[in-house]
């Protein structure tokens, strides 16, 4: 199974994020599955003449490209040309849409490349592969599909955790396509809140809040926290396999969302008359207001008093 990896707008934090892959860690993971890495540009040692060869053999057919993986947004400027960013005399973005015309599967590695992320607040025409924020289009276009009949595997987060994309791999590798949920994104790792598996949650249960930071309570309510409001496994595959932001007291900002960076500030929630105005996914704004005014008012004194360990 062959691998290119592409590299275009922001910075390689989805790179950094691969290259700290441990159960298996990456060279294991190659082993295991028969994968060959074509290029990667943290990983490859080729020159830039035999990196050259390497793209026109993909490029003509020659050499068969199973997985394309494009790290970081794609810029279109100008005029549509993408020729603000560059790859020897190639623009990237022709590099993605002639690359994608021949992959078995195209890979998303992060927000950026799935959405946008923070190209979508620049003036350099950039976008994500099938999406502008949560709008679908991007430079494949909506109806883009791969060789295997997928649309591009949206894989968010800034970065997107090593676990997912080894998981999509093996998947991959086995003969398996993961379903996918209105994103593109695979339901196994985001079918699920942030929110799901924080260690704050009996806090923001009983609406303890934090107001400062190196307090102990939930984040939510006044320390812009969008664990509720987010899907992804951040608490379920940890970070070294132990931390996650909110475990260690910073809230969630919402990495993995269609409509990453947020047009408000971070670390703080809006909030009208104390209280949040997006509340979680789904829920019903007048119960919830009724649920927590309860539940506050019944928060054991442990809690209150922060004597839990978290
Ligand atoms: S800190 Fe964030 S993720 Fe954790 S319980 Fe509170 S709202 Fe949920």
């Amino acid at each position: 199974m062959n691998l290119y990896w592409l590299q275009c707008g922001a910075g390689g934090g989805d790179s950094m994020s691969m290259l700290n892959m441990d159960s298996p860690e990456l060279t294991e993971l190659c082993h295991e599955i028969g994968m060959n890495i074509l290029w990667h540009p943290s990983l490859s040692n080729h020159s830039a003449t035999e990196h050259e060869q390497i793209l026109e053999d993909l490029l003509s057919g020659k050499q068969v490209l199973d997985i394309f993986c494009v790290e970081g947004f794609v810029i279109a400027g100008p005029d549509g040309q993408g020729g603000y960013d560059l790859l020897g005399a190639r623009s990237k973005l022709g590099i993605v849409q002639q690359l994608a015309a021949r992959a078995r599967v195209v890979i998303a590695v992060g927000t950026c490349a799935a959405f946008g992320g923070i190209g979508n607040i620049g003036a350099i025409d950039a976008g994500g592969l099938q999406f502008v924020g949560d709008e679908p289009g991007g430079v494949l276009g909506a109806d883009y599909r791969s060789g295997s009949g997928l649309p591009v595997l949206n894989l968010p987060g800034c970065p997107t955790h090593y676990g997912v994309l080894a998981d999509t791999l093996m998947g991959l590798a086995d003969g398996q396509l993961p379903e996918l949920d209105p994103q593109q994104s695979p339901r196994q790792w985001f079918d699920m809140l942030v929110h799901q598996g924080c260690l704050r949650n009996e806090y923001h249960e009983f609406r303890v809040e934090e107001r400062e930071f190196g307090d102990r309570g939930c984040l939510f309510f006044y320390r812009g926290c969008r664990g509720p409001l987010t899907s992804g496994p951040c608490n379920k595959l940890l970070w070294n396999r132990r931390s996650s932001k909110t475990n260690v007291g910073v809230p969630c900002v919402g990495c993995t969302s269609p409509n990453f960076p947020q047009q408000h500030p971070f670390f703080q929630t809006p909030n009208i008359a104390d209280v949040p105005l997006e509340l979680p996914a789904g829920v019903d704004r007048a119960h919830y207001l009724a649920y927590k005014g309860m539940a506050a008012a019944s928060a054991p004194e442990r809690l209150k008093k922060r004597k839990n360990l978290v």
